[in-house]
């Protein structure tokens, strides 16, 4: 299992305990340690800001605020900007970056099996405009951001402006929506607004700013691989190739030998999205920790930069 599930899922998968859904923890007052990363006193307000700056531009087509001015809370590069005569702060390592981001925002990829136990569990599911999609393709119409928790009458009360851009949506509605979307290969994740309260799901693909940077430029991780990874069935697969087009990952490999796809453990992050394009039900998800050869739940060996990573 993956850390979260160690420190925050006494065990078990972190994001099925209810107890990181609750209102006590959303207004719990933050350690020091914790405000100190997230600028904070409480997750309340800190989500208040991340949507305030991540996700009301995205509303409003607004342009985002300057660096300085709020920015992504958990961008390094948007930290307030030195006064002349303070000496120059001591850049941090690779290591301590991944660690605040852990502490504050920090996400995991989750197959839709996974995600239809997350709707049972959420009190309230908001759907609204991707901050990512907007940020890449200046598009404020790209609803692929589920909020948890945080509807019209919570954090979101505070921003009326916002508000036709909003949906609140029932579970029956939001799963219909979630299998579409599986359908059509997005990834699934889900975030923590100050670990470990969960504040939403994604649906990403290449416009994602966490993938760009994370996957893309293989830059400093900002989520978990599932607690799954892929295998193929060789008995079932005909080589058809049609699952190749799905995986963001680039896990999965022909062999023209056997004339059979194979996914690489090293590479697969387990959303199990290529299941959907299989025409014989070839791909399977089984538990990460099952497979001693996918003991990896961020970057590949190879391309660590970040102990433990
Ligand atoms: S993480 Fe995904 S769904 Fe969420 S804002 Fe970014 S691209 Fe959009
Ligand atoms: S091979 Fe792995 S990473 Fe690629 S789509 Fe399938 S489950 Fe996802
Ligand atoms: S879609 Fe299924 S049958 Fe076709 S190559 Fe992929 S695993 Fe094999």
């Amino acid at each position: 299992m993956c850390e979260f599930c160690t420190k925050h899922g006494e065990g078990r998968k972190w994001y099925l305990q209810m107890k990181n859904y609750s209102q006590v923890l959303l207004h719990e007052q933050l350690s020091e340690p914790q405000k100190e990363f997230a600028h904070a006193g409480s997750r309340y307000e800190w989500n208040q800001r991340f949507f305030e700056s991540f996700m009301v531009p995205a509303c409003a087509a607004a342009p985002r605020p300057a660096a300085g001015e709020g920015g992504h809370p958990n961008d390094a590069s948007h930290e307030e900007e030195p006064h002349d005569e303070a000496p120059p702060p001591t850049p941090l390592t690779e290591e301590q970056i991944l660690s605040q981001k852990k502490a504050v925002h920090f996400g995991q990829v989750l197959p839709i099996e996974d995600v239809d136990q997350v709707i049972d569990l959420a009190s309230s599911i908001t759907r609204m405009p991707c901050g990512c999609r907007f940020e890449s393709t200046g598009l404020c119409d790209k609803r692929y951001c589920f909020g948890l928790g945080v509807d019209l009458h919570g954090i979101l009360g505070r921003y009326p402006e916002a508000s036709a851009s909003l949906e609140v949506l029932d579970k029956q509605e939001a799963r219909r929506i979630l299998y579409r979307f599986d359908d059509e290969g997005l990834i699934h994740s889900i975030w923590t607004g100050v670990t470990p309260y969960v504040i939403g799901l994604c649906n990403c693909d290449h416009d994602c700013e966490a993938y760009k940077g994370y996957i893309e430029q293989r830059g400093i991780p900002s989520f978990f691989r599932a607690e799954y990874v892929g295998q193929v069935d060789w008995d079932q697969c005909s080589g058809c190739k049609e699952c190749m087009s799905q995986c963001q990952f680039g896990a999965q490999f022909y062999s023209s030998a056997l004339g059979k796809v194979y996914i690489d453990p090293l590479r697969c992050f387990g959303c199990g999205v290529c299941r959907a394009a299989c025409p014989n039900n070839a791909i399977a998800l089984i538990p990460r920790q099952s497979s001693p050869a996918a003991d990896v739940w961020l970057r590949e060996p190879s391309r660590a930069a970040v102990p433990g990573a």
